[in-house]
C-alpha cells in the first residue's frame, strides 16, 4: 500500500507535552479485526436483549467507577476542563441508563395488522446488521464514541471502533473500559490511527458504517460505501444560527448566546456559529455581549477546580481554519469588537460585526471561538438568513412569545431548535438529534439512536395455504370477478362502490336458471360473510 503506519503520540494541546503513544493499526490488522468480529457476531446477536442489557449495565458501572480517570485523560488529550469532560460522562451515562431501560421495548418483535389476509400472523423483528464500524471525532471523544457503540451493541451488533487520531489517549482509555467487562470484550474491538486507518476500516467492508465527523470526510466515506452499497450513517458539521427577536429577553439571549458560542472553545457541532438580531434590539444585544465576554477567563488547568471559561484549541488544523475565517471576514469588511488575538493554542472569545453571507465565517463551519453578529430587519429576514446555509443541524430562537418562537422554529431548516436557550437540547438523552441538509443522516439520542443499528425483518407466519384464504384463492385463474368484488366491498369509498358486487350479481342472475341462482346465492352469502369479516378486520386494524 506504500503507506507508513506507525506510532500515534498522545499530545496535550495546552502544554504541547507528549504523554504517551499508541501503535497505529495496519490495514492487515484492521482486516483481521473485522474478520474476527464477524466470526463472533452471531454469538452476540443470539443473546436476548435483556441479556445484552445485563452485560452492558456492567460497562455503565465501570464508567461510573472510572469517572476521575476518564476526565483526567480527556483533559490532557483534548484540553477541555475536567468539568467539561465530566459533562461528557454525564451525558453518556444518562443515555446508557435510558436506553438500557427502554431497549427491550424498542427492540421487541411487533405484530402487524393482517388486513385481508387474516388466516396468518405478521410480525416485524429488528435484526442487527452484524459488524458495525463506529468512527469518531475529537471534540467529544468519549460521548461521541461510547453511546453509539453501546447502542449498536444493544441492537445486537458487534462493533469495530476507530477513535479520532487527535485524541488517541481517550480512544485507548475507552478500549480499556470495555476490556474491564470480560463478557463484553470479545464483541468490541478498537483500531487506533488516523484517516488512513479509517479508510482501511471502510475498505474492510463492515456491515454498516457510522461516522461522526466533518462533512468533508462524510463525502469521502459516502463515496466509498456507495461502491459496495454498504449502509452509511453520518453525523456531520453544523453552522448553527441564533435568532434574537425584538421581544426577547435580550440580556439572557446575550449571556447564554455567548456561552453557546464559546463553550468548548466553540469546538462543537452545535455551537452558536451565526447570530441574527432584529434591528430594534441589536445595539442592546451587542453591548451586553461585549460586557459578557469581558468576564471570560482563558486558560488550562488539569485540576477539578478549574477557574477558566475557555480552554485551548485542541489541534493546529482548527487554529488554521479559525484564522482563515477571521482574515477572510476582515478583508471583506468585518470588524472585531472583542478578542481576535491568539496566543499559541489559546484565543479569547472573538466578537465580529459588519459580517455578511459572502464571508466564510457565515457560510463554512468555523468550529472555534468566533461569534459573528448580523443585524436582521425583522423576523422574516432573520429566518431567511438562518436558512441560507448548506448545513441544518440545530438553531436557537429567542422571544418572550413562546408560540411565536415555535412558529419561527417550524420555518427553520434544521433538525433541532432550542427556544430561549442555546445548546442545552443536547444533554436531553431521549430528545432526537439529527441534522438536515449537509449535517448528516444519522440519529443520536433516543430510540432512533438504537434503532438505526437494526434492519427490519418481516415475518409472515402460519400453516400452509388454506383454500379459503384470499391469498390462496387469487393464485388460481378464474377469480377475476371475485377479486374485484372483494376490492369493491372492502375498499369502496361510496355506497355504490361497496354494493357493486351485489348489483352485479342481481343483474347477471336475471337470466340464470333457478338452481344456478340458488347455488350462486349460497356462494355469494358465504363470500359476503367472508368479505364482511375481512372488511371488519381490515377496518379494525
Ligand atoms: P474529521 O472528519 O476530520 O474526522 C472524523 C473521523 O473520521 C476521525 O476519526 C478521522 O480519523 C476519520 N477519517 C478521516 N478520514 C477518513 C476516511 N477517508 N475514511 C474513514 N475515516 C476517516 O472530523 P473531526 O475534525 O475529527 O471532527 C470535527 C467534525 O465533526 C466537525 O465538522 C463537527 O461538526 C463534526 N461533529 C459532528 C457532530 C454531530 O453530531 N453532527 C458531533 C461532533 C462533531
Amino acid at each position: 500500500m506504500g503507506i507508513e503506519f506507525n506510532q500515534l503520540p498522545f499530545m496535550n494541546p495546552a502544554t504541547g507535552e507528549q504523554f504517551g503513544a499508541v501503535a497505529m493499526a495496519t490495514p492487515q490488522e484492521v482486516c483481521n479485526a473485522r474478520r474476527e468480529l464477524g466470526a463472533v457476531a452471531p454469538t452476540w446477536a443470539a443473546k436476548p436483549v435483556k441479556e445484552r442489557v445485563r452485560i452492558l449495565r456492567k460497562l455503565q458501572a465501570v464508567v461510573i467507577d472510572a469517572i476521575d480517570e476518564i476526565t483526567t485523560v480527556i483533559n490532557q488529550d483534548n484540553g477541555k476542563s475536567r468539568q467539561d469532560a465530566l459533562a461528557e460522562v454525564i451525558i453518556t451515562v444518562d443515555k446508557l441508563h435510558q436506553y438500557y431501560k427502554r431497549a427491550p421495548t424498542w427492540l421487541r418483535r411487533r405484530s402487524v395488522p393482517p388486513g385481508l389476509y387474516f388466516f396468518r400472523r405478521y410480525y416485524t423483528e429488528p435484526r442487527p446488521y452484524g459488524v458495525v464500524a463506529v468512527i469518531g471525532p475529537w471534540n467529544y471523544p468519549f460521548e461521541l464514541i461510547v453511546p453509539a457503540t453501546c447502542s449498536a451493541l444493544l441492537a445486537g451488533n458487534v462493533v469495530l471502533v476507530k477513535p479520532s487520531e487527535v485524541t488517541p489517549a481517550t480512544g485507548v482509555m475507552i478500549e480499556k473500559l470495555f476490556q474491564r467487562v470480560p463478557e463484553l470484550a470479545p464483541f468490541v474491538r478498537f483500531v487506533h490511527g488516523d484517516g488512513r486507518v479509517g479508510a482501511a476500516l471502510v475498505d474492510s467492508k463492515p456491515d454498516l458504517v457510522f461516522l461522526t465527523g466533518s462533512t468533508k470526510t462524510g463525502r469521502i466515506v459516502a463515496r466509498k460505501t456507495a461502491e459496495t452499497l454498504t449502509p452509511f450513517l453520518c453525523e456531520l458539521g453544523g453552522k448553527d444560527p441564533m435568532i434574537v427577536l425584538e421581544d426577547a429577553d435580550v440580556k439572557a439571549a446575550a449571556k447564554w448566546g455567548v456561552w453557546g458560542a464559546f463553550y468548548n472553545t466553540g469546538q462543537m457541532c452545535i455551537s452558536v456559529e451565526r447570530v441574527y438580531v432584529v434591528a430594534e434590539v441589536y445595539d442592546e444585544f451587542l453591548n451586553t455581549v461585549l460586557e459578557e465576554v469581558k468576564q471570560y477567563r482563558i486558560g488550562y488547568s488539569p485540576d477539578i477546580d478549574n477557574p477558566y471559561h475557555m480552554g485551548p484549541f485542541t489541534l493546529q488544523r482548527q487554529v488554521d481554519i479559525v484564522e482563515d475565517h477571521l482574515q477572510d471576514a476582515l478583508k471583506k469588511g468585518a470588524r472585531v469588537l472583542s478578542g481576535g488575538k491568539r496566543d499559541g493554542m489559546f484565543m479569547g472569545p472573538t466578537v465580529l460585526v459588519d459580517v455578511d453571507h459572502s464571508m466564510k465565517v457565515m457560510q463554512e463551519e468555523t468550529f472555534g471561538p468566533l461569534m459573528p453578529i448580523m443585524k436582521a430587519q425583522d423576523e422574516t429576514h432573520a429566518i431567511q438568513l438562518a436558512n441560507h446555509s448548506d448545513f441544518g443541524l440545530s438553531a436557537c430562537v429567542w422571544s418572550s412569545n413562546l408560540r411565536r418562537a415555535q412558529r419561527v422554529a417550524e420555518q427553520l431548516e434544521v433538525g433541532s431548535v432550542n427556544i430561549n436557550d442555546a445548546i442545552t437540547h443536547y444533554p436531553v438523552s431521549l430528545l432526537p438529534l439529527a441534522g438536515f441538509k449537509l449535517s448528516g443522516n444519522a440519529r443520536t439520542h433516543g430510540e432512533g439512536e438504537v434503532m438505526q443499528f437494526t434492519r427490519m425483518q418481516s415475518q409472515a407466519v402460519g400453516v400452509p395455504p388454506l383454500p379459503v384464504d384470499l391469498a390462496t384463492i387469487m393464485r388460481a385463474p378464474g377469480h377475476y370477478k371475485l377479486g374485484s368484488a372483494v376490492l369493491h366491498l372492502a375498499f369502496g369509498r361510496t355506497p355504490r362502490q361497496r354494493l357493486q358486487p351485489i348489483t352485479a350479481f342481481v343483474q347477471e342472475n336475471e337470466v340464470a336458471p333457478k338452481v344456478g341462482k340458488a347455488v350462486t346465492a349460497v356462494g355469494l352469502t358465504a363470500f359476503v360473510m367472508t368479505a364482511a369479516a375481512a372488511l371488519f378486520r381490515a377496518r379494525k386494524s
